[in-house]
């Protein structure tokens, strides 16, 4: 067995939303698959990795993980960046797929073995008001899911994000798929007074018709200042959140520091980050709880579990990036190293649609609000495709947003 890498092919196509997938083949006929969708910004990642990387993928020893992934990213001399690093994160899932399909056992028995039975999943429930918020929160209750994020509308805001009811030109649920297909970006509207008046209020009455067991969670979305997060995690704290996502933009990792001062509300952050540096100080000075990075975004797997070690020493946990934008190749890929690490916390979890189900195959359960990857050899998941080639790439963009002065604002 040689193992070698005689084939690199990138497939992009569209079966509800857009995907690009990476495809290795050895001389031994074993198959990778690796994912590499970068929402909105497909077809950037598609021609790294069909132009730039793909030849250098061939007569390559498949076994070498560690040494494949440095070499993609020192080699290139321009490190980091989200094209970059997709690129990166479907050569090393298709890497371990590989290796777990020559080793005949599951991706997460190759990282340790599993740590726990399932891997805890959270829903999401969304409502124009409290009435259709409660039915949205009691659905995701009977579906099984224990832990529930909460978006709900907010009065002077017209068009906000995660709010299932607001209809998408594809047909698609918004909170499911908010990248609109066309050539122009939907714009939404913001306003952050509105917003923080409101939130707590919905918190309240949650907690007063759900009682306080119930693990709720809230994304911020990257729109407040450090200051105004700083008040959002405090005015929350009567309503026990499991966490507080994004509840400013991190770039400066620094912001952290003042919202950490000021609140115990938990923090998650993490799912635009694609480097170990962009978490570093967060991670070492203990200003978030949970990392929220996906594998597809921040280089795979192996990267990943780098993290996860580091955050161990911290008591940081788990709380991987898991909306359907990561494919069905890139949520098995986090959903291994979750049933592996110790410090797992909660997973994302959206299903995806029937048709991107056609196109990709899953061996993952989800039973009683718990995922389990399954025991398939690999990743578990199987790449169809001639069902692919019926979905062809359509353009999409993500919202962006203005306020009420025309200043575009963080979406
Ligand atoms: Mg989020």
């Amino acid at each position: 067995m040689s193992a070698k890498i005689i084939k690199a092919e990138v497939f992009v196509t569209s079966p509800s939303r857009n995907f690009v997938t990476l495809r290795l083949t050895t001389d031994d006929g074993v198959i990778g698959i690796g994912d590499a969708t970068l929402n909105g910004r497909e077809l950037a990642v598609a021609t790294y990795l069909q132009e730039h990387v793909a030849q250098l993928m061939v007569g390559r020893d498949s076994r070498n993980i560690e040494d494949t992934w440095q070499f993609l990213y020192r080699a290139a001399y321009w490190r980091r960046g989200p094209v970059t690093m997709a690129a990166i994160a479907a050569v090393d899932m298709a890497l371990w797929d590989i290796k777990g399909k020559m080793a005949g056992m599951p991706v997460y028995q190759l990282l340790g073995g599993a740590s726990r039975t399932g891997c805890r999943a959270y829903g999401h429930a969304s409502g124009t008001d409290t009435e259709s918020l409660f039915d949205s929160i009691r659905y995701e209750m009977e579906l099984g899911y224990k832990s529930i994020r909460v978006q709900t509308s907010v009065p002077g805001i017209e068009k906000l994000y995660g709010v299932a009811a607001q209809s998408q030109s594809s047909g698609e649920r918004y909170d499911f798929e908010p990248a609109n297909r066309g050539d122009w970006p939907v714009e939404e509207d913001w306003d952050t007074r509105a917003y923080l008046r409101h939130i707590p209020t919905v918190f309240e009455s949650v907690r007063n018709e759900f009682g306080p067991e119930l693990p709720l969670l809230h994304d911020g979305h990257h729109r407040m200042t450090p200051r105004e997060a700083a008040q959002l995690g405090k005015s929350l704290e009567p309503y026990d959140l499991y966490w507080l996502e994004d509840c400013t933009p991190a770039e400066n990792q620094e912001n952290l520091r003042y919202v950490r001062s000021q609140t115990t509300t938990p923090l998650a952050i993490g799912e635009v980050f694609n480097s170990v540096f962009d978490i570093k100080d967060l991670i070492q000075e203990q200003l978030i709880d949970y990392v929220r990075c996906a594998s597809t975004h921040f280089g795979g797997i192996s990267p990943l579990k780098k993290v996860m070690n580091f955050a161990e020493m911290y008591g940081i946990k788990s709380g991987f990036h898991g909306p359907t934008d990561v494919s069905p190749v890139g949520f098995a890929a986090q959903l291994h190293l979750g049933l592996s690490i110790h410090n797992y916390g909660l997973q994302e979890y959206m299903p995806h649609s029937d048709l991107t189900k056609q196109v990709f195959h899953e061996s993952l359960s989800f039973e009683d609000g718990y995922l389990h990857p399954g025991d398939a050899p690999g990743l578990g998941v199987e790449f169809d495709p001639e069902a692919a080639e019926k979905f062809p790439y359509a353009q999409a963009y993500l919202p962006y947003n203005r306020l009420a002065d025309g200043t575009v604002h963080n979406w």
